[in-house]
């Protein structure tokens, strides 16, 4: 059956309202398109859950600041296309701007403290775009299920926080992050990366892998893994670190001592490419998903820790 790919609010009301009566599960994978692994591994985790899954592809203006890389951000959408086929995704909801924002839009969603930290301090703005568009999609679609990646962990905070505070009938699954085969995480905006900023790349990566082997023998002290993280990063010039920081996964709050579910979180610049990534602690060999249950589950106490991120 060919996929449908709609581009519409009507069209897509309309198709919801057809599917609706016989699904048991809808499923929302909201993406700005220029597709990978780690997208697809949100799409295949959703068919396994849901009878219906809607990708959404918009490269959504409101999340980016005047100095950001919206014009040039990549978009691939006859690959996309071909990919979410091969993948037999029921629709695809791909709306222009005005059909998301018509003229006179004005409503806005303020995430709180948590949207103003890390990515949020760096990128003014951005969770309010985020969490505004979202709660657009969860509207239009009406989603069961929606899924995210931890690889944009903070983006998971702030989403599960909105629809907490919301009492959105949604609930969120989080998927792992998937790397490429030497050990970078996967993102669209590795395209942008020069040989020699590609290889710089993998700082993120290994400096997270470090501190991930630091805590096994036995290192808790949040300060001495984050030393040594920025330690592998004043070794290359390449790469400038926006910050590096072992936080509380529910609060985002700095630690003084890792516990398992603590992530530690890394964010840096090659050049004009931002470039993030994180690690969940967790029990020796604990596999990812593991890893995110323990994460997901902390709850959220200031009870022992301080602020320990620097920049
Ligand atoms: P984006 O298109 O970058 O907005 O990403 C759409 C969704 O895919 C978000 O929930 C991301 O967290 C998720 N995602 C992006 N890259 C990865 C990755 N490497 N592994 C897992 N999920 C990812």
């Amino acid at each position: 059956m060919a996929m449908p790919w709609i581009t519409t609010l009507s069209e897509m009301n309309r198709f919801t309202a057809e599917v609706r009566p016989q699904a048991r599960s809808l499923a929302l994978v909201p993406t700005m398109g220029a597709l990978h692994e780690g997208h697809l591994s949100l799409v295949r985790r959703a068919k396994t859950q849901c009878d219906v899954t809607v990708v959404s592809i918009f490269v959504n203006p409101t999340q980016f600041g005047p100095t950001e890389d919206l014009a040039r951000y990549p978009r691939s959408s006859q690959k996309d296309l071909e990919l979410l086929r091969s993948l037999e995704v029921d629709v695809v909801f791909a709306p222009s701007n005005t059909e998301i924002y018509p003229a006179g839009f004005a409503t806005y969603l303020d995430p709180g403290h948590i949207a103003t930290v890390f990515e949020g301090a760096i990128r003014p703005g951005h969770f309010r775009g985020v969490a505004t568009v979202v709660l657009k999609l969860f509207n239009i679609v009406r989603p069961d299920i929606a899924f995210f990646g931890q690889k944009d962990f903070q983006q998971v905070v702030v989403i599960r926080r909105l629809v907490e505070d919301l009492n959105l009938p949604v609930r969120i699954v989080v998927c792992p992050i998937v790397r490429e085969a030497d050990g970078l995480a996967k993102s669209s905006r590795n395209v942008y990366l020069n040989a020699e900023d590609r290889k710089a790349a993998l700082l993120l990566s290994r400096s997270l892998k470090r501190v991930e082997e630091m805590a096994q023998a036995g290192e808790g002290d949040a300060q001495t893994l984050l030393e040594e993280m920025r330690k592998t990063f004043d070794a290359e010039p390449r790469v400038q670190l926006d910050y590096a920081a072992i936080v509380n996964p529910a609060t985002l709050e700095p630690v003084a001592q890792v516990i398992p579910g603590s992530v530690a979180l890394v964010a840096a610049r090659l050049g004009t490419v931002r470039l993030i990534d994180n690690l969940i602690f967790g029990p020796r060999g604990s596999t990812p998903e593991r890893r995110l249950q323990l994460a997901l589950n902390t709850q959220p106490t200031n009870e022992g820790e301080q602020r320990n991120s620097r920049t």
